[in-house]
C-alpha cells in the first residue's frame, strides 16, 4: 500500500502529472508479455536524470520497491512488480539526443522505441543491428536491460556488442557513468557489461550511447519449405556449416505455421511442415553471389521450395508472418509457456527431436521457432489451464536436455521470475553466490526489482 507521505514526496519530485494511482493505470503497468500480473502501489514518470536519483535515493530510505519499466514486452517478467512498489516507466525519457555520424554513434534515452533509433540512423546510411521481433514496440533501455538478441543476431551479435556506454542510476541513488564513446576504452571494470543484462536489479539505465555501422548496400532474402523440421533444422546447420554468415536465419514449425496463416488469413507454405526464412546483406554482387549459394544448399538439403523475396512489400510481408508469430500463437490455446532455450548450432535438431519426445511424452502441444542461426529456438508450451502441473516437468525436461547439449535455458529473454527456479539448473552455488553478493554490494536494501533473478536474495 501506498503511504501518502510517500506519495507526495514523488509529486513533490516529479511533478503531480509525473505520479499515477488510478486503478485503471496500475493495471496498465502490472504486466508484461508473460501474462503475469501484479499491481504497482504507483506509476512514476521521471523526465530527468535528476528525478530518478532523487526517486531511488528516496526508495532506498524509505525501503520500497522500484520496478523500471520500458514497453512492458519483456518475456520473463523482468517489469511486472511482484512485490508491489513504485513502477518506474521511461515513456517521457525518449529522445534520441544524438547522432554523431563521424563517430558513428547515437545517444538515446531509455525509453526510445528500438525501431525508432533503428529507422533514423537508417535514414542516415547508419545501421544499428539489434532487431528484436518487438522492434516497433520495445524500448532500448528494455533491450539493454535483456541484453536483447533478435533475427540479425547470427551475423551482427546481440545488444552488449553495440553498447559503448551507459548513464546509470544505482539504487542507493548515486549516479554514474560507464564506457566512452570512443572505439576502446580499457579504464576500470567493465562496468557497461554488468549492467548490460542485469535486468533492470543493479542500477537504472538512463542514457545509452550505442556504436552504429554502415548500412549494408543490399539485403536479399530467401523462405524455403520442407517435409519436416528435422529436414529444416539440419539444413539451417548446413547453411551455416557452409562459411555464409547470412544476416538472419529464421526457422518456424509447423503449428507455427499454421498459426500464422490463421491469424494473417495467408496461405504463406501450401501445407508445408518446416519453413526457414535466410537474410544476406553485404555488397549487391556478394548477396546476389551467396543468396545463389544458400538456394542452392537448402535444395540439396531437402527443401521442396526455395523463393527469393523481392525487396520491396513481398520482403516486408514475410517478416511480418515472422514478427506475428507470437501473437498469433493464442489463436492455438489461451496460454503459453514461452521458453528461449539456446543450444550449440550443430544441436538444433538434436533439441528439436528431444522437445518433440517431450511433448509426445505428456501430450503437450509444443511449437517451436526462432532464430535458429543462433540456436536460440523459442519454445512454446501452448496450454489449458489444466496442462500448468505437467507443462512445469515438460519444462524441467527441456532445460535438462539443453544443459545436456551443451547450451543455455535463455538465450535472449532474461530469467525474470518465469526462469528463477530454474537458474541453479545452470549455475553452480558458487556462481550464484557471486552475483547475489554483486546484487547486496549495489543494492544493500534490495529495492531496485526485488524478487527477479533470484529466488530469494540471500
Ligand atoms: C512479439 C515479441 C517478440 C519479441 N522478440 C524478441 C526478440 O526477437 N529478441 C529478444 O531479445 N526479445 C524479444 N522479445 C522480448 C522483449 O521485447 C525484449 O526483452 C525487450 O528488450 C524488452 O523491452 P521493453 O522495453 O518492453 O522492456 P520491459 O519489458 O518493460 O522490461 C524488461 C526488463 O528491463 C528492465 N528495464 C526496462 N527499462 C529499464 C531501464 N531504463 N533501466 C534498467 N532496467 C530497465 C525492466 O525492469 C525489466 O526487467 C519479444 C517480445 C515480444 C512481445
Amino acid at each position: 500500500m501506498l503511504d501518502p507521505a510517500v506519495l507526495k514526496e514523488l509529486k513533490r519530485i516529479l511533478g503531480a502529472d509525473g505520479v499515477s494511482t488510478t486503478p485503471e493505470e496500475l493495471v496498465a503497468y502490472s504486466y508484461d508479455a508473460t501474462q503475469r500480473e501484479a499491481l504497482p502501489w504507483a506509476v512514476a514518470r521521471p523526465q530527468t536524470v535528476a528525478q530518478v536519483s532523487q526517486v531511488l535515493a528516496f526508495a532506498n530510505r524509505e525501503r520500497f520497491p522500484v520496478v523500471p519499466r520500458g514497453a512492458g514486452t519483456g518475456m520473463s517478467g523482468g517489469s511486472v512488480p511482484t512485490q508491489g512498489g513504485v513502477v518506474l516507466s521511461f515513456e517521457r525519457m525518449n529522445r534520441i539526443l544524438e547522432i554523431d555520424e563521424e563517430n558513428m554513434i547515437a545517444v538515446a534515452e531509455p525509453g526510445v522505441v528500438t525501431g525508432d533509433l533503428q529507422r533514423e540512423v537508417e535514414s542516415r546510411g547508419l545501421f544499428y543491428p539489434p532487431d528484436p521481433a518487438s522492434h516497433r514496440f520495445c524500448t532500448l533501455g528494455g533491450n539493454v536491460a535483456e541484453c536483447a538478441g533478435g533475427l540479425r543476431a547470427v551475423k551482427y551479435g546481440v545488444t552488449k556488442d553495440y553498447v559503448l556506454g551507459l548513464e546509470v542510476v544505482l539504487p542507493t541513488g548515486e549516479i554514474i557513468t560507464t564506457g566512452a564513446r570512443t572505439a576502446k576504452s580499457v579504464a576500470g571494470y567493465d562496468l557497461t557489461k554488468l549492467i548490460v543484462g542485469s535486468e533492470g536489479t543493479l542500477g537504472v539505465v538512463t542514457k545509452i550511447i550505442v556504436k552504429l555501422l554502415p548500412l549494408p548496400e543490399s539485403v536479399l532474402t530467401l523462405s524455403a519449405f520442407f517435409r519436416s523440421v528435422d529436414d529444416a533444422a539440419r539444413a539451417a546447420s548446413k547453411v551455416l556449416a557452409s562459411r555464409i554468415i547470412p544476416r538472419a536465419l529464421e526457422l518456424i514449425d509447423q503449428a507455427a505455421l499454421r498459426a500464422v496463416e490463421n491469424y494473417l488469413k495467408e496461405d504463406l507454405s501450401q501445407g508445408a511442415a518446416a519453413m526457414l526464412i535466410v537474410e544476406v546483406d553485404g555488397p549487391a554482387e556478394t548477396t546476389e553471389r551467396e543468396s545463389a549459394r544458400v538456394a542452392d544448399i537448402l535444395t540439396k538439403a531437402g527443401a521442396t521450395r526455395v523463393q527469393s523475396a523481392d525487396a520491396g512489400p513481398e520482403r516486408e510481408q514475410l517478416w511480418k508472418a515472422r514478427r506475428s508469430i507470437s501473437p498469433a500463437l493464442y489463436t492455438i490455446k489461451p496460454k503459453k509457456i514461452n521458453e528461449d532455450i539456446v543450444v550449440p548450432r550443430s544441436r538444433i535438431a538434436d533439441i528439436l527431436r528431444e522437445i518433440n519426445d517431450i511433448a509426445k511424452h505428456y501430450d503437450l502441444l509444443i511449437v517451436n521457432f526462432g532464430h535458429a542461426g543462433d540456436g536460440n529456438i523459442h519454445t512454446n508450451i501452448m496450454l489449458d489451464d489444466v496442462d500448468l502441473p505437467k507443462a512445469g516437468e515438460a519444462v524441467k525436461k527441456i532445460f535438462a536436455a539443453v544443459l545436456r547439449l551443451g547450451g543455455s535455458i535463455t538465450g535472449e529473454h532474461g530469467i525474470g521470475i518465469s526462469k528463477a527456479p530454474y537458474l541453479p539448473m545452470e549455475l553452480s552455488p558458487d556462481a550464484l553466490s557471486a552475483m547475489k553478493r554483486i546484487k547486496q554490494a549495489l543494492d544493500p536494501n534490495n529495492i531496485l526489482n526485488p524478487g527477479k533473478i533470484f529466488l530469494n536474495a540471500e
